[in-house]
């Protein structure tokens, strides 16, 4: 049972598909600070980027037999259920809008997404409904490209775990969580060169993979 003025948070994506690389950073962030409930929310259409390969039912799908003994985890459809952008600044908003003024919110991405931010949709607004938690991933630095973001960024900062549960949103955390060197492209790609992708994701999900006989073409084929 969550408690009303618990801190949650959102961890949105495309999963396609899901992997150890979504879970696992995300499940030792919720133990470093003492996260009791993540609402997963996989996307339609990502605005920045080209259409995922699985439907929006086989991504779901994935998601439930990825957090099925996850108790962590729970998977809210309405981004996919659209078939706009999905934006997360308005995603937000609606959350916010729904939870009221003082329950501490907040939306969790990986290193590349923070250096990614500044190009999403009204991203500023961000703050104003949500903390940001970032879990570390290798290959990126934790530098944004322009000096305005680095200064927003420097600015919205705190080291105090604190802040989180007290505050209801405007604050980036940068939490030391493992590296996991995985992603769906080299899941993707593995799949399609019959390489085995055992470590990578969970077994359940791989096997629904090999039944739906998914990511197997190329994609420009
Ligand atoms: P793709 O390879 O298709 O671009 P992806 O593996 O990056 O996909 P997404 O669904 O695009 O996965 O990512 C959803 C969220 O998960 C993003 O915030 C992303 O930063 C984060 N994420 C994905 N993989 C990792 C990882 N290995 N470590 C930390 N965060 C990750």
């Amino acid at each position: 049972m969550v408690d009303m003025n618990t801190l949650q948070a959102i961890y949105g994506g495309t999963f396609d598909p899901v992997h150890y690389g979504h879970l696992k950073p995300v499940e030792i962030l919720a133990n470093l600070i003492g996260l009791q409930r993540v609402i997963i929310m996989p996307n339609n259409v990502p605005p920045h980027r080209p259409q995922p390969e699985a439907t929006p039912a086989q991504r779901k799908y994935m998601l439930a037999l990825a957090i099925a003994d996850k108790p962590l985890f729970t998977l809210d459809e309405r981004e996919l259920k659209r078939d706009t952008p999905s934006w997360t600044s308005q995603t937000l908003a609606e959350w916010r809008a729904e939870e009221g003024p003082d329950r501490p919110l907040a939306f969790i991405i990986g290193q590349d997404s923070l250096l990614n931010l500044p190009s999403w949709h009204r991203y500023e607004t961000i703050l104003d409904n949500s903390h940001l938690l970032v879990c570390r991933r290798p290959g990126y630095p934790l530098l944004m490209k322009e000096e305005q973001h680095q200064r927003w960024l420097d600015e919205h900062l705190t080291h105090n775990v604190e802040d989180l549960h007290t505050r209801p949103a405007g604050k980036i955390y940068l939490a030391e969580t493992p590296w996991f060197d995985i992603s769906a492209t080299i899941i993707r790609e593995r799949l399609q060169q019959g390489l085995s992708c055992d470590a990578l994701l969970p077994p359940a999900v791989l096997d629904y993979i090999h039944a739906q006989g998914l990511y197997q073409q190329s994609a420009d084929a």
